[in-house]
């Protein structure tokens, strides 16, 4: 496996640190790179990224059970 893409979209520079590239990791840094865009997950110790409703997909599907397994079905 390679070293992948830097996270930033729209950039495919290849990965040098923090999953960004040498560009932007050098940003990031200097503290120039903003804050992921995603919240994380309402639940309590939890720092997944927050999928629906406040909630992690895991989190989410205990909370929602059945209902959320059709609405990823569907
Ligand atoms: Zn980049
Ligand atoms: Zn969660």
């Amino acid at each position: 496996m390679g070293k992948g893409i830097c996270r930033v979209e729209g950039c495919d520079g290849v990965v040098q640190g923090k999953r960004y590239c040498a560009k932007h990791y050098r940003l990031w840094r200097k503290g120039k790179m903003p804050k992921p865009r995603y919240k994380t997950c309402n639940a309590e110790g939890c720092r997944k990224p927050r999928e629906r409703r406040g909630l992690c997909a895991e989190h989410f599907a205990k909370e929602y059970g059945k209902q959320a397994q059709e609405e990823a079905a569907a």
